[in-house]
């Protein structure tokens, strides 16, 4: 990976220098074609006018030939064939300030076209090149050593104060501060953070003073991932442009056809014009406008996705979001906050509360699944002694088993626990709690310990806030079904499912919302899933694209989707959607323009009516409006940028104030 990303600055930084070189050969030549021109109408001195004029053409027109004869060597044929031939056939005739203007205007079109490559490659690399150089690394004794940020290590101990970029991802281990993360998240809104917090490489530290342990340094951190998966991005294909590909080999040879025949047709009555009609024929019909209308299209709406935080891994997938017709939704962490709290502790009778939730929590230590977290984060928090667990086992989407202090114990949900040949009277006592109006909503956690029930744990979830106005959107946007899907029991999803007026599936299965993926499918339907990338790795592989929300400094969920959101603002799932559409728009209007731009000037100029240089002209212009159409996707999503810094500035004014989410939460209340 590493390798490729140096290949890929590579061929950057060339052919900038490249660019340049070329634009100082094509102003020399200008000059003398400007020059001829001069001569021709103010001096109508025919000498000058060819001399220059011939200077200026071999100057401008030879580095033209030789890129085509190089092609047509390597046996590629490309358009290249068709303007070296104009130029060349201009030249023979004589005409050489036609010869000269063809080849300018060649040139200017062709350094447009890389201009703007590079121009939107150049705008995602400085989103990303904000790649901090110098760290103060601590060395024993709090000793601080400015050192060069590559040369850091997982380990190290690094100061940031207040305005520094922070140099590698890290761990927060001492101070507190608020970190602008917008380069890696596309969130404006500052994120707090203290001891024991991620931090990203590149993102800037605002208002404390923080010491860090360095966990991921250069290539390997968030941030070079991002630039990788940009840059990879870029070099992915889609079958419009495979198809283009395919065609070109047989479009020189048509169009060369085609001007012959007119040739041939109009030499006889006209021996002069039947020249300058092929000549601009081969001009008009050089593809470029086509050739640039869907790269262009795309790299822009990759730039401004990645602007907002959403990584696109290959352009098919930004073209196919365009279809989608089904999106199903993990619930916990992607339509909930996933930071579950317990609000309920119910011991049986003769049971202590405290124990119910050592026993628990004991169990529970070694699993990273949310409901596990939220109860060791409680017992923590109370000071419990967790005694170590043995013989620990997770079964995925039910619970935990563990040895707990030579006891076993089984924390999980209810029809998991029922199935393990429980006496009848704790199965009606799981089932009775189950049903009890304060449980409702809430996701149940029971724990049994040798086949004798302790008690339950309920536990909350927030939805995030953006979740409603998502879901709106997205029907807005016309798709049809929305899925929550979730291993939580039935009255916890209606909940969610209400509040968001989605269908949804509860008490899921892992290996069942791969089955709910494929039945969709199988009706047609387009389908996304959107997760965390983590627990659900499987489910998002199986959609048609796979959204992992939340991705930032998780390797595993930017692996496991076509599509890595760095945040979790679920408002840029309707973006996705939106900017697919806009992007397919821009590129079938780039190729009418190309296309019929191609066809009505080819005949055009079969009549006579178009002059050589004019083509030329045209042809420039051609390629520029294809441009500047494609740069409009650009702006995309800056509604969304805007309203966050809008909602940034309140919250500066309200200080303290903390935004405010979804539901309100039930207060803690240990029963006994
Ligand atoms: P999931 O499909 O991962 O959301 O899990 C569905 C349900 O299984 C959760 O709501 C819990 O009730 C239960 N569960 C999953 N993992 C665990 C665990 N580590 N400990 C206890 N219960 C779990």
């Amino acid at each position: 990976m590493a390798h490729e990303h140096v290949k890929g600055d590579l061929h950057l930084e060339s052919a900038t220098g490249r660019v340049s070189l070329q634009i100082l050969a094509t102003l020399v030549g200008g000059m003398l074609l400007l020059c001829a021109v001069t001569a021709k109408f103010l001096y109508d001195n025919s000498f000058y006018e060819d001399t220059l004029g011939a200077i200026a053409a071999v100057l401008l027109g030879a580095p033209l030939i030789w890129v085509a004869v190089k092609d047509l060597i390597n046996g590629h044929m490309h358009m290249n064939e068709l303007v070296a031939l104009a130029v060349l056939a201009a030249f023979a005739k004589g005409m050489y300030l036609e010869a000269g203007a063809i080849a300018f205007f060649m040139i200017l079109s062709v350094l447009v076209e890389n201009r703007t490559a590079l121009g939107a490659q150049a705008s995602i690399e400085s989103l990303i090149k904000i790649t901090p150089t110098r760290a103060h690394r601590l060395s024993e004794g709090d000793q601080e050593t400015e050192v060069d940020a590559a040369q850091l290590q997982p380990g190290d101990v690094v100061r940031v104060r207040p305005g520094d970029n922070i140099p590698a991802d890290g761990r927060v281990i001492r101070g507190t501060s608020s970190v602008n993360q917008a380069n890696i998240t596309g969130e404006s809104l500052p994120a707090d953070k203290a001891e024991g917090d991620d931090v990203f490489s590149g993102t800037i530290n605002l208002t404390g003073a923080m010491d860090l342990e360095v966990t991921k340094a250069g290539q390997d951190t968030t941030l070079g991932r991002v630039k990788d998966l940009i840059l990879q991005a870029e070099r992915t294909r889609t079958p419009i442009m495979r198809m283009i590909d395919r065609y070109a080999a047989w479009y020189t040879p048509t169009v060369l056809m085609i001007v012959l025949i007119i040739f041939v047709f109009t030499f006889k009555a006209d021996k002069e014009g039947a020249f300058e009609r092929a000549i601009a024929m081969l001009v008009v019909a050089c593809p470029c406008a086509l050739i640039l209308a869907t790269p262009t299209a795309m790299v822009a709406a990759l730039s401004s996705a990645a602007r907002l935080g959403v990584l696109i891994k290959s352009v098919t997938d930004l073209e196919s979001a365009r279809n989608l017709s089904a999106i199903i939704f993990d619930k916990t962490g992607t339509l909930t906050t996933g930071n579950l709290e317990v609000t309920k502790l119910t011991p049986m009778p003769g049971v202590d509360g405290a124990e119910l939730l050592r026993v628990a929590a004991a169990a529970e230590q070694n699993s990273k699944h949310p409901v596990a977290r939220a109860v060791t984060k409680v017992a923590r928090k109370a000071r419990l002694h967790l005694a170590e667990p043995s013989a620990f086992e997770e079964v995925s989407g039910r619970g935990v088993t563990a040895t707990v202090d030579g006891t076993r114990v089984a924390v999980g949900k209810a029809n998991w626990l029922t199935e393990d040949g429980l006496g009848p009277e704790i199965v009606a006592a799981i089932n009775n709690a189950q049903n009890s109006p304060e449980a409702d909503g809430l996701s149940l956690l029971f724990v049994v310990r040798d086949d004798v029930l302790l008690g339950w744990i309920a536990l909350a979830d927030n939805t995030r806030p953006q979740a409603g106005d998502a879901m709106v959107r997205l029907r807005e946007l016309g798709l049809k079904r929305l899925f929550i899907v979730t291993g939580d029991r039935e009255s916890v999803a209606r909940r969610v499912a209400e509040q968001m007026h989605t269908e949804y599936r509860s008490e899921v299965l892992p290996h069942e919302k791969l089955e709910i993926v494929d039945e969709l499918k199988a009706k047609g339907h387009h389908v996304a899933v959107v997760g965390d990338g983590v627990n659900d790795a499987p489910a998002l592989a199986a959609g048609d694209i796979g959204i992992a929300m939340g991705a930032a400094g998780s390797d595993v969920a930017i692996h496991s989707a076509t599509i890595a959101l760095m945040n979790n603002n679920l408002d840029r799932i309707p973006f996705l959607v939106d900017l697919s559409r806009r992007t397919s728009r821009v590129i079938n209007q780039n190729l009418v323009i190309g296309g019929g731009f191609i066809v009505s000037f080819l005949a055009l100029s079969a009549l006579g009516w178009v002059t050589a240089i004019v083509a030329a002209v045209l042809h420039l212009v051609s390629g520029l409006v294809v441009v500047f159409n494609s740069a409009r996707l650009v702006r995309a999503g800056e509604h969304i940028e805007l309203a966050e810094s809008a909602e940034l500035e309140k919250l500066k004014n309200l200080k303290g104030a903390v935004p405010s989410s979804g539901i309100p939460r039930p207060a803690l209340a240990p029963a006994g």
